[in-house]
């Protein structure tokens, strides 16, 4: 494939994810600048649209692509992106994607892609128009969005899509930092600092412990789903993180999906844990323990059916 992203590890096993299984209709990457998430986002358009999966290189889809006149993919300026005329819309405009590409299927492929390298650039009226359409995103596009801070997107956005989370220092220098050299722990720190006070803290090895223990068998499993489900076993990490329990066990899903690429059932897991994230993300009130519920008995079949 000659595409590896280096030290990325959770970025790139989610990506290759959903190219094997199909993209939800926003993926947002999103990480510091300078860490791969735009030639990411381009690998991942271009793999899509070849037509044997794998950004060949060579195939008219993907000599297209590299032209930069494949017809299906569409690259936003990293500019200020307006609604546009009213009337004539300027190509570019959230309204010219509107009316004279999204309402038509795409002319080659199956799907379109569209990517937007500075999604908070996005100005408000046009961000309102594109969510009314992510709302009920037509099943013929797809949309990547690139920022640096999730932060700088409306939750209304990211409540839309999956985010990808990209490191934001270099694994290298993560490993320097913390005089770590875990790639367990380096990975799931994504670089950042803030969650490393956590990573490298007494309760974190414990939990870690936990997902070893439920990976290997029923009983552990068991024990795993018991601990998670217990908000009040995350009091102090939230309070130390200022996160929510749903962003605390999309951490811990994480974590999950770290503790099992060795497995021989890793894709199965994995799937699992996304369809887990997107659930979650919804942040439907009440359904927390729901998916928590479904995520651990899935689990369950999968490893020891
Ligand atoms: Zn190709």
């Amino acid at each position: 494939m000659g595409f590896t992203l280096q030290g990325q590890s959770i970025a790139y096993s989610m990506l290759e994810h959903y190219l094997n299984l199909g993209a939800p209709p926003l993926l947002i990457l999103h990480g510091p600048a300078g860490v791969g998430k735009f030639s990411s986002a381009e690998w991942f358009v271009q793999s899509a649209l070849c037509e044997t999966g794998n950004a060949c290189g060579r195939c008219p889809s993907c000599r297209l692509f590299l032209k930069r006149e494949h017809p299906d993919y569409i690259q936003f300026p990293e500019d200020r992106i307006l609604i546009g005329d009213e009337k004539q819309p300027a190509p570019f405009t959230v309204r010219w994607l509107l009316r004279t590409r999204l309402q038509y299927p795409p002319f080659k492929a199956a799907r379109r892609y569209i990517v937007f390298p500075r999604a908070d650039l996005i100005q408000n009226e046009a961000e309102t128009a594109l969510l009314k359409t992510l709302e009920e995103p037509p099943e013929h596009s797809r949309f990547l969005f690139i920022v640096e801070d999730l932060e700088l997107l409306k939750e209304t956005i990211i409540s839309r899509g999956v985010s990808v989370p990209f490191h934001l220092i270099p694994g290298s220098d993560m490993a320097k930092l913390t005089n770590q050299n875990d790639h367990y722990l380096l990975d799931l720190m994504g670089g950042s600092l803030e969650l490393s006070g956590i990573v490298l803290d007494q309760s974190f090895s414990q939990l870690r412990e936990k997902i070893e223990d439920g990976l290997a068998h029923p009983m552990g499993l068991h024990e795993l789903e018991v601990f998670v489900s217990n908000e009040k076993n995350f009091q102090e990490w939230r309070e130390r993180l200022d996160r929510s329990y749903e962003e605390i066990l999309d951490l811990i899903g994480l974590m999950i999906l770290k503790s099992s690429e060795r497995l021989a059932d890793f894709p199965e897991i994995a799937d699992t844990i996304f369809r887990f994230k997107a659930g979650i993300h919804r942040r439907m009130a009440g359904m927390t323990h729901y998916y928590l519920a479904q995520l651990f008995t899935r689990i369950g079949r999968i490893l020891f059916a």
